[in-house]
């Protein structure tokens, strides 16, 4: 049978579990940062800890990380995507953008996933087009960041200091474990990532904005809103069908009372589709009296996909009609197109062969 692994464990019960083995309290703070921060993948790593203990572990539960198979690194900007191996063969993607600014911070994103594959089929996603595996287990989703944190620190490179859960699948279909791989991303003995640097991305499971806005876990929400109507909506996204527009944005309204938080909605421009001025004064309408701001990201074509890049002028005149109408909007360019960067597209080929 398999040993469950020990990254899936909240930090009561790895602590209940070393109280019950007798170990004194600093004990339970040093194997949880080997685990946690170190980000270790065999028991013989803890040089520090006892070797009964450390057998006791090995005996009871696995460590192993996930191994990266493939490594694509942009060429046209400093994006790199990641495609790991899960404990049953399956693959995962991970897409790690890097910003060095010459003053300031550098800051290293990581688009986590939460799923292997997607059930929700939106139109322009290749994720979506593959249909659906299984969800990811907690220690599958801290495995992509510690993955990329030591291929980063090998090379001498700061580690992960943002996180994105827009990767592959719909984190809020996977709540529980995404709510505890937060958790344990954000623990002051793990890697201590700040509520604020940590974005959840939904296509708008309407229940998941409620319960999350209840956790008070004061992160960044970011809902794909991809049309500003019904119709094209659900045309686009079929989730449309089950949480249509007028409920998703009485949730949205919810997060921004609850959590006293901007909303970020993401706008992919799809060329002849959505990036009309008509649909930019809907846009403005859906948005009317909510605390957000708007990101539009001109699409980035798959190669056998249906949709086209919009033109320049269109993107252009689309920002400025929301500027001009008093909704903030940036357009953000989507990164890593020659190592087809956009969630799902590198697993698709890898799994077609
Ligand atoms: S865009 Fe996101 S929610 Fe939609 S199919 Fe792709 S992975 Fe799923």
């Amino acid at each position: 049978m398999n040993k469950p692994h020990v990254r899936n464990l909240p930090w009561d019960e790895l602590d209940k579990i070393m109280k019950e083995l007798g170990e004194p309290a600093f004990r339970s703070r040093q194997l949880f940062q080997w685990i946690h921060q170190k980000g270790i993948t065999s028991w013989e790593e803890m040089t520090d800890l006892p070797k009964k203990l450390r057998m006791w572990f090995a005996e009871h539960f696995s460590i192993e990380g996930l191994p990266v198979i493939r490594r694509l690194a942009s060429r046209q900007d400093d994006t790199v995507k990641y495609l790991l191996r899960l404990p049953d063969g399956e693959l995962v993607e991970t897409v790690l953008m890097s910003y060095d600014p010459p003053e300031g911070k550098q800051r290293r994103t990581l688009c986590v996933s939460t799923q292997v594959g997607c059930p929700l089929k939106c139109a322009f996603c290749a994720t979506g087009q593959s249909g659906f595996t299984r969800n990811l287990e907690v220690h599958e989703i801290l495995g992509q960041v510690l993955a990329v944190n030591r291929d980063l620190v090998s090379a001498g490179q700061a580690p992960v200091s943002n996180l994105v859960f827009m990767g592959m699948g719909e984190p809020f279909l996977n709540y529980e474990n995404l709510v505890q791989g937060i958790r344990l991303l954000h623990h002051p003995l793990g890697l201590n990532i700040s509520w604020r640097r940590i974005c959840v991305s939904t296509s708008g499971i309407v229940p998941g904005i409620y319960r999350l806005a209840d956790e008070g876990m004061p992160l960044v929400l970011a809902v794909s809103l991809h049309a500003p109507n019904d119709e094209l909506r659900s045309r686009l996204m079929p989730v449309n069908r089950r949480y249509p527009l007028e409920e998703l944005v009485a949730a949205c309204h919810y997060w921004v009372q609850r959590t006293n938080r901007r909303i970020t909605f993401e706008y992919i421009l799809l060329g002849g589709v959505n990036d009309s001025l008509a649909h930019a004064g809907e846009l403005v309408g859906l948005l009317k009296g909510l605390l957000a701001n708007v990101n539009l990201i001109p699409f980035n074509p798959v190669s056998d996909g249906p949709f086209v890049k919009p033109s320049r002028n269109k993107v252009m005149a689309f920002r400025q009609y929301l500027e001009d109408h008093g909704v903030t909007a940036v357009i953000r360019e989507e990164k890593g197109g020659d190592i087809e960067a956009a969630c799902g597209q590198l697993r698709r080929r890898e799994m077609r062969g």
